[in-house]
């Protein structure tokens, strides 16, 4: 079965033409500015969150792993999410696992973001991490953190869409630009989209 990452996820719910370019056309995908300023920013904000506790998170104490691997077989779909607090409820046992997305803007989370997080939640849970109740966004410019619930809606919204994404690339059809307009403003793809 074919592997998306959470990237992919994330990109198809804000244009399904993106995740059609990445898989039927692989040759032309660009590396914008942007994407640079972005990892830089994101290794930045690694090496702060190494030195604050947890408060920003409601937290007294637990355990913060950085940039963890995942994949899950099962969903087809892999991903890295930049940290993941274990939450220790005493003599070794955990009470609660948190995945933690920085994020680059100021601090707009849209539908695409609770998907991203819920896909880390998913696998968490695959890999035997225990049910994934929350997770939180942090915000670099703001240094503002936003819980995020993982409901039953968003787990059902990541399988739904996973399935409508390996359906898209097995027919390779490609699909039509998203209703809002200014999103292709600052889509990297920009330039080989000809009816925007
Ligand atoms: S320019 Fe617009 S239609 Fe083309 S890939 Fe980007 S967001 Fe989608």
């Amino acid at each position: 079965m074919l592997t998306f990452t959470v990237t992919d996820l994330k990109q198809y719910t804000f244009c399904p033409r993106i995740v059609y370019y990445t898989y039927c056309l692989p040759l032309i995908r660009p590396m914008t500015y942007k994407m640079r300023a972005g990892i830089e920013a994101h290794d930045a904000a690694e090496g702060l969150e190494r030195r604050r506790n947890l408060s920003a998170y409601g937290l007294q104490q637990g355990e913060r792993r950085f940039d963890v691997p995942l994949v899950s077989e099962r969903l087809g779909l892999s991903g890295k999410v930049d940290m993941v607090i274990r939450v220790l409820a005493g003599e070794g046992s955990v009470a609660e696992v948190i995945p933690v997305e920085y994020k680059h803007s100021p601090g707009r989370a849209g539908h695409h973001l609770f998907l991203q997080l819920t896909a880390y939640a998913l696998m968490l849970e695959g890999e035997g991490e225990g049910v994934v109740r929350r997770g939180f966004l942090y915000f670099i410019p703001s240094r503002r953190t936003q819980e995020v619930a993982i409901t039953p809606a968003l787990r059902r919204d990541v399988v739904g869409q996973l399935r409508a994404m390996r359906e898209m690339v097995e027919r390779e059809a490609m699909p039509g630009p998203p209703r809002r307009r200014a999103r292709c403003v600052t889509c990297e793809f920009r330039r080989f989209c000809n009816d925007v």
